[in-house]
């Protein structure tokens, strides 16, 4: 038995599943997860000796690659001075003016722990701006674990069959309603019936929670004129676009500018940091400024802080990272598509930036239903195969990979060897 193995025997016994977090079980592909030792730049090594190519970068955050050395050392400046005094510093400040610099709708920020607190908090802060109950989210897209978002959630809940959450009272969920992604009349339908109860829509504005789906042309813009329209605010995630698709996120990428933003994984550098922020005006609704309650003991952890600085630094001053993240991940695309046309396998490839997605269907995946149509037991092979193959992506049809900024040439070439293998399986 590897190590793995008797690590994970044990934790099923002492956590729930095994895990910290339900996708890391690898339930979805049938196989034990791996006990990862430590990571360096694009590789990530298990406590078995082995060495695997990362494409899941810690969900996101990993943009830079593992153990950046500037970032470690930032952390460890930080650690040394204290890990937590739950008082003011100045590098709160400091992340939080880089984050108003870099994000365009954002004018104000409070720091939180999680992308589900993000969420969270910034749904609150809408409802008590508005004075109205209910929020629209889209059908496939995450927003964290909280109750009232736990509703067609998209990755975690497709990959387990969960269909929505035990535990979820009836009435939290009854507040959220849910629409079709791309379909702008499935969201008109929803506020020409309640708009004036709507207190904002959230979405992904690259969904990348049922796989990555890119917005169509008009659709964010249509949201935009749909929620203005009825007086509702737009709430855009960034907690996955945020300083990945660019220095100014999705907003940037596309140029509509939400009145909320949520954001987390990379302006935390890897540490457990996330941020809200919006208009002025919607944000000094926030405690201790208004009556909207929001607080926590670690949020603006000084060590989290420092990481994210630092990250989001050399994000800005090295623009050459996004354009590398994206031709490597391109040329990731390329060999998919090479070899999807080549062994005749029903599947499409998604990709915008260094986000992508192979889904096992053949027709277009633009929503929830074209991606829940994808093939999971040919996934489970093609992930099986990439797995022995040395590459560690994420173990779920519904999820992306992400590719970083430091994945060498060598990284890429090893990764097309293996996609041409496991999409060549079939044939033999
Ligand atoms: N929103 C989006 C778009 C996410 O992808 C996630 C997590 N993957 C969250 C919110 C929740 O963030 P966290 O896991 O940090 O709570």
């Amino acid at each position: 038995m590897d190590k793995s193995q008797e690590i994970f025997e044990k934790a099923c016994r002492l956590m729930p599943g095994g895990v910290s977090s339900p996708v890391r079980a690898f339930r979805a592909v049938g196989m034990t997860p791996r006990f990862i030792e430590r990571a360096k730049g694009s590789h990530i090594y298990d406590v078995d000796g082995h060495d695997y190519i990362d494409y899941i970068g810690s969900w996101g955050p990993m943009i830079l690659g593992h153990a950046h050395p500037e970032v470690a050392e930032a952390v460890c400046r930080a650690v040394y001075r204290g890990t937590s005094y739950g008082a003011p510093t100045e590098g709160e400040v400091t992340l939080c003016e880089m984050i108003i610099d870099a994000v365009p709708s954002v004018e104000m920020v409070r720091l939180v722990n999680s992308g589900t607190e993000a969420v969270m908090s910034a749904i609150r802060a809408a409802r008590g701006y508005t004075g109205r109950d209910y929020i629209v989210k889209f059908e496939g897209c995450y927003h964290g674990h909280s109750d009232g978002l736990l509703v067609k959630a998209g990755s975690g809940l497709m990959t387990q069959n969960v269909p929505d959450s035990a535990g979820v009272p009836e009435a939290y969920a009854s507040k959220t309603l849910t629409a079709v992604y791309n379909d702008l009349d499935s969201v008109k339908a929803l506020f020409e019936a309640c708009g004036n109860q709507i207190a904002a829509l959230i979405v992904e504005p690259v969904a990348a929670n049922m796989g990555v789906v890119l917005p169509k042309p008009g659709f964010l813009e249509g949201l935009r004129k749909i929620t203005e329209d009825y007086g509702s605010l737009l709430i855009f995630d960034e907690v996955i676009t945020g300083f990945r698709l660019g220095y100014s996120g999705a907003q940037g990428y596309y140029n509509v500018l939400p009145d909320m933003t949520t954001m987390g994984k990379i302006i935390g550098g890897g540490m457990p940091l996330a941020a809200y922020g919006g208009r002025k005006e919607i944000m000094e609704m926030v405690a201790p400024s208004g009556p909207v309650y929001q607080a926590g003991t670690l949020s603006g952890n000084p060590a989290a802080v420092a990481a994210g600085i630092k990250t989001l630094e050399i994000l800005k001053n090295h623009p050459e990272i996004y354009v590398r993240a994206e031709s490597q991940a391109a040329k990731l695309e390329k060999a998919f598509l090479e070899n999807i046309k080549k062994y005749d396998v029903a599947a499409v490839c998604n990709r915008i930036g260094s986000l992508m997605s192979i889904f096992f269907t053949k027709q277009p995946v633009t929503d929830y239903s074209s991606a829940a149509s994808s093939d999971l037991k040919r996934f489970k092979e093609y992930f099986a195969a990439m797995l022995a193959g040395g590459i560690y992506i994420a173990p779920s049809q519904f999820e992306a990979l992400f590719v970083s900024g430091v994945h060498s040439d060598e990284d890429i070439c090893r990764t097309e060897l293996a996609i041409g293998k496991a999409l060549g399986q079939w044939q033999r």
